[in-house]
């Protein structure tokens, strides 16, 4: 086993189970739901990193449409498969195992595509062109995306060191706005999501996992670097908080010509 693959059994242990992988929440994507004001009475959804699908199972309650949700990780689609069951809406989602950078899908197949906390790991401009394809003219995009809330000059060092060593791409609001225009979208609307998100399904129950899984991977010196490190994200968001935060982003294709940004 490659280091990178020991590294990628302990994140799922850690993570597996949680009711998100990301900030968020279903009031908050809800709101974004309802700037799509345009949708066919029975939309086709895709949510691209899915993870365990709490916004999928909102988003099927929000809509009379179908959703299609890929991650790359069975165990977080297994999840989904339960909780979506469990909520009497198993029937409206796909659930399926695909790279994000690699979607399986023929053009225009989509009216809205959402993506919570997981297009950074293309890269923003890099997800708008590569989803676009599977996007109908018109059609409306909906992400979460970790952004500098003051001037970069203002950040205090150890958030602009945690994130500039883990995402060296995140900019500030005006600059993902302006990254998605340029990649041939409509900006319909963004907002940061509230402290809250951060907590109540992610942050909060992560920090549980994190005591249990010092004791159980003591003396792993692997095991206990990925721990120091998700335990100093958590303390960067709650000392320094108030300079980054997720916003929500809502726009909508108008140019599928416009050349590839990325
Ligand atoms: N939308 C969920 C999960 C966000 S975390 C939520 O808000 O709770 C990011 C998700 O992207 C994780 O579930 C991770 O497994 C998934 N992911 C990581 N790399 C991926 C890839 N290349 N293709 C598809 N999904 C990926």
């Amino acid at each position: 086993m490659t280091d990178n693959d020991r590294l990628m059994e302990i994140m799922l242990d850690v993570h597996s189970g949680l009711p998100r992988q990301g900030p968020g929440d279903d009031e908050s994507t809800l709101r974004a739901l309802s700037l799509c004001t345009d949708l066919p009475m029975r939309p086709a959804v895709l949510d691209v990193g899915c993870g365990p699908g709490m916004q999928t199972i909102a988003l099927a309650r929000g809509t009379d449409g179908t959703i299609t949700a890929v991650d790359l990780f069975e165990q977080f689609l297994d999840d989904l498969r339960d909780k979506a069951a469990e909520a009497g809406v198993r029937e409206q989602i796909q659930i399926m195992r695909a790279d994000m950078a690699d979607l399986p899908f023929g053009k225009d197949s989509f009216d809205l595509i959402w993506s919570e906390g997981a297009a950074y790991i293309m890269g923003v401009p890099e997800a708008f062109n590569h989803w676009k394809e599977f996007l109908r003219p018109q059609g409306y995009i909906a992400i979460t995306e970790i952004c500098w809330l003051v001037p970069e000059a203002e950040v205090p060092q150890p958030a602009f060191d945690f994130f500039h060593g883990e995402y060296p791409a995140m900019c500030d609001v005006p600059g993902n706005l302006a990254r998605i225009e340029a990649c041939g979208y409509e900006i319909i609307d963004h907002f940061t999501l509230p402290d809250q998100s951060w907590w109540t399904d992610y942050y909060t129950p992560l920090s549980e996992r994190i005591e249990a899984a010092r004791q159980k991977y003591r003396g792993d010196t692997t095991a206990q670097a990925f721990l120091d490190d998700t335990a100093e994200e958590l303390r960067v968001r709650r000392e320094f908080g108030d300079s980054f935060g997720y916003e929500f982003i809502v726009a909508r294709l108008i140019d599928p010509d416009a050349p590839s940004q990325a």
